[in-house]
C-alpha cells in the first residue's frame, strides 16, 4: 500500500473511532429526547449524553459474563471453520440457540418475580449506550496487546491504530474461547431481543396496550435473530469470520450498532402507540416473508450446495461453473438471478421494519438506508475478492450471472 493511501486509511480510522460512538449518541438522544426528529446537534443537545449509571454498568458486566458462561458451559455440536490461509482450522460450539431460549426464558422469570423493572433496558438506554461504547473503546486496547501475540507476520506489520481499529489478529482466542464468534452473536444479537422486548413492555406500561406495529416490528427482529442461531453454522463462511480481525470496527459493530442501532424502529413505537391500518400491517408482515424467504433459501441454497452439489435446486440438478480454483460456483435457484438474492432479502425485511413506524419522521427509515451502502459495498468488496481468486472463471460467472442483487436494476 502507498503511504499516501496508508494516511489516508488511518485518517479514516481516526473518523471512525471519533464519529461512530458520537452517532450511537445521536440516534439515542434523537429518538428519546426530540421524537426521533433529525435535531441540529449543538450543545443542548448533547447535555442529554447520559453516563454510565450503576445499573447500565452492572447489567452490562453481568450480561457479558453471562454470556459467557452459556457459550462455555451448553452443551452444542463442536464444528470446524473455513480453512485458514495457513490451512488450519478453528473449532466452534454452536449453542446459540439454546443460549438465546434460556436467556429470555430466564429474563422473564427474573421480571415476573419482580427483580428488575421489565422497561429497564428503555430507562436505561442513553446509559448503556455510554457504557457499551466505553467498553469497546477500552477493550479494543486490551485486543490489540492481546491479539499482537497470536498476530502472524503481516499482522505484526500494522501500526497501533491500524492494529486497535481493523484488529491485531484475525482471530484472537482465550485457549478455545473464540473472542469474534462470541461477540458477532451473543452479546450483540441476544441483548438487541432483550431490548425490543423491554421496548415493547415499556409501551404496554406508557399507553396500557402494545400496539400492532410494535407486535410486527419486535416479531420480525427475533424471528431475523432466531434465524440467525437456527443456521449458525453459516455464520462460519461469512466474511466477517473468514477474512477479518477483530478490533474496534468489527467489535463496536456488534457490540454497540446492532442492539443499539437496529432496535430504533421498536424505540421510535414506543412514543408512537397509534396502530396500523389492517392493509398496512398486512403489507408490511407479507413484504417481510417476502424478504425472510429470498434471504433464507438462497442462503440455505449456497450452504446445501457447498456440501452436496448435486442436491436439486428448485426440483432441478444444479448449474454451477467448475473453476480453476477447485470450488464450484453456482448458477442455479437465487444465484442464476442475481449474485446476491440474500442481500436483496435481507434489505426487504430491514424496510418492512421500518415501514412499521409510518411515514411521520425520516430517522427510522435509517436503517434501510445504510444497510443499501453496506450491502452494495459488501457486494462489491466481495467481487474483487472473488475476481482475484477465480479470475476468468469469476468472469465467465459474472458473464451468466448479470444481475448484482436487484434482478433487473442493478
Ligand atoms: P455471502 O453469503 O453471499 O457469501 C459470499 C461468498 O460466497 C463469496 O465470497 C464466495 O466465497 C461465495 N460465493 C459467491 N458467489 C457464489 C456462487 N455463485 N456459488 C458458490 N459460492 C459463491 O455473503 P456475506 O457473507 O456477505 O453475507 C451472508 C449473509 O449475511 C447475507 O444474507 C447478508 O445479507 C447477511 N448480512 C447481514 C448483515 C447485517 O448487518 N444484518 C451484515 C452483513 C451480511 P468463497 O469463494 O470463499 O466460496
Amino acid at each position: 500500500m502507498s503511504p499516501r493511501k496508508r494516511a489516508l486509511f488511518n485518517i479514516s480510522f481516526v473518523g471512525m473511532i471519533v464519529g461512530l460512538p458520537l452517532l450511537t449518541w445521536y440516534f439515542a438522544i434523537s429518538f428519546v429526547h426530540y421524537d426521533a426528529a433529525l435535531a441540529w446537534p449543538d450543545v443542548a443537545f448533547w447535555s442529554h449524553i447520559q453516563p454510565p449509571s450503576v445499573a447500565s454498568v452492572g447489567f452490562y458486566v453481568l450480561w457479558v459474563a453471562f454470556q459467557a458462561l452459556l457459550a462455555v458451559w451448553l452443551p452444542g455440536r463442536t464444528v470446524e471453520g473455513a480453512p485458514l490461509p495457513d490451512g488450519r482450522r478453528l473449532d466452534y460450539r454452536l449453542n446459540g440457540l439454546l443460549a438465546l431460549a434460556l436467556t429470555i426464558g430466564l429474563a422473564l422469570a427474573v421480571v415476573g418475580l419482580g427483580g428488575v423493572p421489565a422497561g429497564l433496558l428503555f430507562d436505561e438506554f442513553g446509559a448503556l449506550v455510554t457504557t457499551t461504547n466505553l467498553v469497546v473503546l477500552l477493550g479494543c486496547v486490551w485486543l490489540v496487546a492481546f491479539g499482537r501475540r497470536q498476530a502472524n507476520a503481516a499482522e505484526r506489520r500494522l501500526n497501533l491504530l491500524e492494529a486497535y481499529t481493523v484488529g491485531a489478529c484475525r482471530n484472537p482466542r482465550i485457549g478455545r474461547f473464540d473472542l469474534k464468534f462470541f461477540c458477532e452473536s451473543r452479546p450483540s444479537m441476544i441483548l438487541w431481543v432483550l431490548v425490543d422486548v423491554s421496548l415493547a413492555a415499556k409501551q404496554l406500561e406508557l399507553h396500557g396496550s402494545v400496539s400492532n406495529a410494535m407486535i410486527l416490528v419486535c416479531f420480525f427482529q427475533i424471528l431475523y435473530v432466531a434465524d440467525y442461531f437456527c443456521f449458525e453454522d453459516a455464520i462460519l463462511t461469512t466474511w466477517d469470520i473468514k477474512h477479518e480481525n477483530f478490533g474496534f470496527m468489527l467489535g463496536w459493530g456488534c457490540l454497540v450498532w446492532i442492539p443499539f442501532a437496529y432496535s430504533l424502529q421498536p424505540l421510535y413505537l414506543v412514543a408512537h402507540p397509534e396502530p396500523l391500518p389492517w392493509w398496512g400491517a398486512g403489507g408490511v408482515l407479507l413484504l417481510n416473508l417476502l424478504g425472510f424467504t429470498i434471504f433464507r433459501s438462497s442462503n440455505l441454497q449456497k450452504h446445501r450446495f457447498s456440501s452436496d452439489p448435486m442436491e436439486p435446486i428448485w426440483g432441478e440438478k444444479p448449474e454451477f461453473i467448475q473453476t480453476q480454483h477447485g470450488n464450484l460456483l453456482l448458477t442455479s435457484g437465487w444465484w442464476g438471478i442475481s449474485r446476491h438474492s440474500n442481500y436483496l432479502g435481507d434489505w426487504l425485511m430491514g424496510l418492512s421494519w421500518s415501514l412499521t413506524c409510518g411515514f411521520g419522521r425520516l430517522l427510522p427509515y435509517f436503517y434501510p438506508f445504510y444497510f443499501a451502502i453496506l450491502l452494495i459495498h459488501r457486494e462489491w468488496r466481495d467481487g474483487k475478492h472473488c475476481a482475484k481468486k477465480y479470475g476468468a472463471d469469476w468472469s465467465r460467472y459474472t458473464a451468466k450471472v448479470r444481475w448484482r442483487i436487484i434482478p433487473g436494476i442493478y
